[in-house]
């Protein structure tokens, strides 16, 4: 089977890879096939004996730079083994925020390279000559990339058709349509005095869909409403809401969130 989505990891550390890519839906669905992760160590293509990958910045200041050399040997190897030319991705901090949205656009190019950074960072010619795309998982600072190409890979396998058990899983997971996904019960029924509420235990599956969905716009409301102006209801979703006074709160929530 050819892999839908080809993943070239570039790092300094490749064995943080190992377990978390043996485990769950990403392990199955490399193990299957379906997705193919490389990862390459950039101390192989060092050019001295101790294989350094970083240096001293110029002009002085704390911290060491990752080389250009190693890394743009790298992307070359990548691109020699890629099945189509890969689009490069530096993990850095400063990037575009990596959100549902960016993954599903991410997961339709054929091949993709992570590059993670270490240190102070990557030296700005690598990034200037090499990088198509930089994202960043959060407004935090991580030691390295590695954490956040390993999330990058997860989101994505999730999104190949067929990797999640029932087809449209990953259409009804949380900001799929940007609205946050309801509450979720299992048994035992009635855990520490509290109840799972009726309706699910009812079988009628109408009125569980219609739960469900005022669930999920009310925790929308509550948590989130800063995603309204991008969820989209069908007409009897509407009705639905506006019979249980929600409609009018969303329309607010989404006027007063809409970006100018
Ligand atoms: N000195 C850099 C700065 O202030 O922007 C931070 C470097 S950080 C310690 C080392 C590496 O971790 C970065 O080069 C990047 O690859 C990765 N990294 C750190 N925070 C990240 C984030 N929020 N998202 C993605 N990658 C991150």
């Amino acid at each position: 089977m050819t892999a839908q989505l080809q993943v070239f990891v570039l790092t300094i550390f490749p064995e943080m890879f190992g377990t978390p890519l043996r485990q769950g839906v990403v392990g199955k669905a490399l193990n299957d096939g379906i997705a193919a992760v490389q990862v390459i160590n950039l101390r192989d293509f060092a050019r001295d004996r101790h294989a350094t990958t970083d240096d001293r910045p110029y002009g002085g200041g704390e911290g060491m730079v990752m080389k250009p050399e190693p890394l743009a040997l790298a992307v070359q190897q990548a691109r020699r083994q890629a099945t189509a030319v890969p689009r490069v991705i530096l993990l850095s901090p400063q990037g575009r925020r990596f959100t549902q949205e960016v993954a599903a656009e991410l997961v339709h190019k054929p091949s993709l390279a992570l590059v993670c950074g270490r240190y102070e960072g990557v030296d700005e010619r690598f990034r200037q000559r090499y990088v198509d795309d930089e994202l960043s998982l959060g407004d935090y600072v991580l030691s390295g990339g590695e954490l956040a190409a390993l999330v990058i890979i997860d989101v994505l396998t999730r999104l190949i058709p067929g990797v999640l058990g029932c087809s449209d899983s990953a259409s009804n997971e949380t900001f799929s349509r940007n609205l946050l996904k309801h509450p979720q019960y299992t048994r035992p029924p009635r855990f520490e005095g509290l109840e799972v509420p009726a309706v699910l235990l009812s079988g009628d599956h109408e009125k569980i869909r219609e739960h469900r969905l005022l669930a999920s716009a009310r925790r929308t409301l509550e948590r989130r409403a800063d995603l309204l102006p991008e969820a989209h209801f069908s007409r009897d979703e509407i009705v639905l809401l506006q019979r249980h006074g929600l409609w009018h709160e969303i329309e607010a929530a989404a006027k007063r969130h809409k970006k100018p």
